[in-house]
């Protein structure tokens, strides 16, 4: 796509932000689309946050995506924010309509799309999250949200699994949640009565590829769908173990991909091409 005079402009804020695939991700989709809009990160911190969100709303732009340090750091800036996010506490989307900057989060979104991608349907399902940080926040209740049956959280800090328990069990009754320590004891009865078992934790990334949230395929079944957010490397040791034992094994790429179209959509009221991204964004996934 030529830049011209009407050219729209779509942010990423955060820090880092050099590592990002975004930018290739939105320009292949705008360029694909011949949608007159172009994509830039900026890096920003969250003492620079209030002037960098000023600038974008001066200049017009369309909206931006918020990336670590800022999507907590971005809420008192938001005119309003959308049920999902509001609930999560986090944002990792924004529109600009009007002047009023709009909030949304599509990490939970796209991890979801993703599974139906793959023929996974959600809805009453018996789900297994190890981690409980930001990312695991979004997923849990948006899957509630979604209609999960059951979801269990396993975290090393016990306080902010049960902290994402207590956040489902006042505003989504209807799914069953609990929290639990993260240690192999906890979880292997868990495992045995899980439907997708699911990694949120950066234990297989690096600096610690070689490290897994279980030792070894013995509790694995070939019916478990293990999914990980992961998507360098391809393949953790976890999804490693997946196959293994025969599991459906999915990794972060395509809720990476997902995330971002939902935000795609949300700006342009357009469907991202997807496939044509991923060949752009993971030629050898
Ligand atoms: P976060 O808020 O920093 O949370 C990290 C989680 O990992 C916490 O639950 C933490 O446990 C746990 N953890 C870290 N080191 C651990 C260890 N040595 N042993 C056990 N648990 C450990 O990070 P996040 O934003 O949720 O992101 C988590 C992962 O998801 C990252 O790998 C990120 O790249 C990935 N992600 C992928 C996508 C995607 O589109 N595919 C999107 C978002 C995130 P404690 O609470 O005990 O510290």
């Amino acid at each position: 796509m030529e830049i011209t005079g009407e050219t729209r402009l779509v942010a990423l804020l955060g820090d880092p932000v050099g590592h990002s695939l975004s930018p290739r991700m939105h320009n292949t989709a705008f360029a694909h689309l011949g949608l007159n809009y172009v994509y830039l990160a900026f890096r920003s911190n969250e003492a620079e946050l209030p002037a960098a969100v000023a600038a974008l709303r001066a200049l017009n732009a369309k909206g931006f995506n918020c990336t670590m340090p800022l999507k907590k750091a971005i809420l008192p800036l938001l005119d309003d924010m959308s049920p999902a996010a509001r609930m999560i506490g986090s944002v990792n989307t924004v529109t600009i309509e009007d002047g009023r900057l709009i909030g949304h989060n599509t990490d939970g979104t796209g991890f979801i799309h993703d599974l139906h991608n793959h023929g996974v349907e959600v809805k009453g399902t018996r789900i297994l999250i190890v981690g409980a940080g930001g990312a695991a926040r979004g997923l849990c209740v948006q899957l509630a949200l979604d209609g999960a049956a059951e979801i269990v959280i396993a975290n090393r800090s016990l306080e902010k699994a049960q902290s994402i328990r207590r956040l489902i069990a006042s505003h989504i009754p209807a799914c069953k949640v609990e929290a639990i320590q993260l240690s192999q004891g906890e979880l292997a009865p868990r495992i045995a009565e899980a439907d997708i078992f699911t990694n949120t934790t950066a234990l297989g990334m690096h600096p610690h590829e070689e490290a897994c949230v279980i030792p070894d395929s013995s509790l694995l079944r070939p019916s478990l769908v293990m999914t990980d957010l992961i998507y360098i490397p391809g393949k953790t040791v976890f999804l490693k173990l997946a196959e293994e034992a025969g599991c459906t094994a999915i990794n972060g790429s395509g809720m990476l991909l997902w995330q971002g179209a939902e935000a795609f959509r949300i700006w342009t009221g357009q469907d991202m091409p997807v496939e044509l991204v991923r060949k752009k964004v993971f030629p050898d996934n």
